[in-house]
């Protein structure tokens, strides 16, 4: 249920109405927007049928959130949402690239494309120091050394760091060193880890998983929401489809009906669809062009000889050649990157 509350509500009308909803069963989550405030109230909405919620001081309407997806959706918050880095902002108008290698190997390379990587004015590295790899033979990540390389190249250049959590045992330590916290499309229905990272109040990146429709991507989101946490960023990466020019199907259609459906900033990662670096310049501009709040994208310093997602890694100048084309797309759009 929504309670959309008068401009003139005060923090007491506010406090009452929490308190009613809170000894309904209800959980109470509110949304404070510029004009006016929303309540949510989620759970068995059956307990208010016989509860004139609108007569009570503070109240302007009442309605139902239609949505399987409630605190995620448009319904529930009609403004964007803007993640707050201090001056770096993620959603709104600007539009964000998250640049960097697929998994950390060394400090020396991951220093050097982040250097590169911020010339071209990107604001978040990104690294994984636990790799998802679908065979166990392969290169698994440096774990806690890599995350803490990406911690001594966030104070060397500044940039703000995304990281994948894997498992819930490590959420202490990923917390630690990560700005924003990944979830990978093969945890996009961890639910066990969707809820521990909703207790915490750190941004989380959710990418869609390899086969999950964009409902299942939003009340996934909505597990994370249902706990506290809605500094959440939607991540299309592509789909397994039958198709296999491309090692996933980008789907751009899924940027406007995200858009649509949700107040969450929406991003595409066009290295996991393309599967090579050929095809990430012409995803990355049509994302942008289709509405995308941001890219994260794979540059790597020596793609041949990298532990993982080589062939899919664009080198730091073919990364700089496309910034300056996006810069020009978001333009076109009235966007800023
Ligand atoms: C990644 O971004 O490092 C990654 C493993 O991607 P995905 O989870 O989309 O496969
Ligand atoms: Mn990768």
């Amino acid at each position: 249920m929504i309670i959309v509350l008068r401009p003139d509500a005060t923090p007491e009308d506010i406090e009452k109405i929490t308190e009613r909803l809170k000894k309904l069963g209800l959980s109470v989550h509110i949304s404070k927007g510029e004009e006016r405030t929303i309540i949510g109230a989620i759970g068995d909405e059956s307990v208010l049928q016989d509860q004139p919620l609108d007569i009570i001081p503070g109240v302007e309407s009442v309605m139902p959130i239609l949505k399987p997806y409630k605190l995620v959706s448009k319904e529930f918050r009609q403004e964007s949402t803007v993640i707050e880095f201090g001056d770096v902002k993620f959603g709104g108008n600007k539009v964000q690239v998250i640049a960097g290698p697929c998994s950390v190997e060394a400090k020396d390379g991951l220093l050097n494309v982040a250097e590169k990587v911020k010339e071209s004015g990107v604001k978040f590295l990104r690294g994984g120091a636990f790799k998802p790899r679908t065979s166990p033979y392969s290169f698994q990540g440096l774990g806690v050394k890599g995350l803490e390389y990406l911690s001594e190249v966030k104070n060397e250049t500044g940039l703000l760091i995304v990281t994948e959590l894997m498992d819930p045992r490590d959420t202490d330590v990923v917390y630690k060193h990560a700005d924003i916290i990944q979830i990978g499309a093969r945890n996009m229905q961890n639910f066990r880890l969707l809820t521990e990272i909703g207790k915490l109040d750190k941004p989380v990146l959710l990418k869609r998983g390899l086969s999950a429709t964009i409902k299942e991507l939003l009340m996934s989101a909505e597990y994370i929401a249902s706990q506290g946490n809605s500094n959440i960023i939607l991540c299309e990466r592509g789909i397994r489809t039958f198709e296999t020019s491309t090692r996933n199907t980008i789907d751009i259609g899924a940027i406007p009906v995200l858009k649509r459906e949700t107040h969450l900033p929406v991003i595409v990662d066009p290295s996991h669809a393309a599967g090579t670096w050929k095809y990430v310049s012409a995803i990355s501009k049509a994302a942008i062009a289709a509405g995308a709040d941001g890219l994260m994208i794979e540059v790597h310093h020596d793609p041949e000889s990298a532990l993982c997602d080589g062939s899919q890694s664009l080198k730091p100048q073919k990364f700089s050649d496309l910034m300056k084309e996006l810069i020009k797309i978001a333009a076109a759009i009235g966007r800023e990157l």
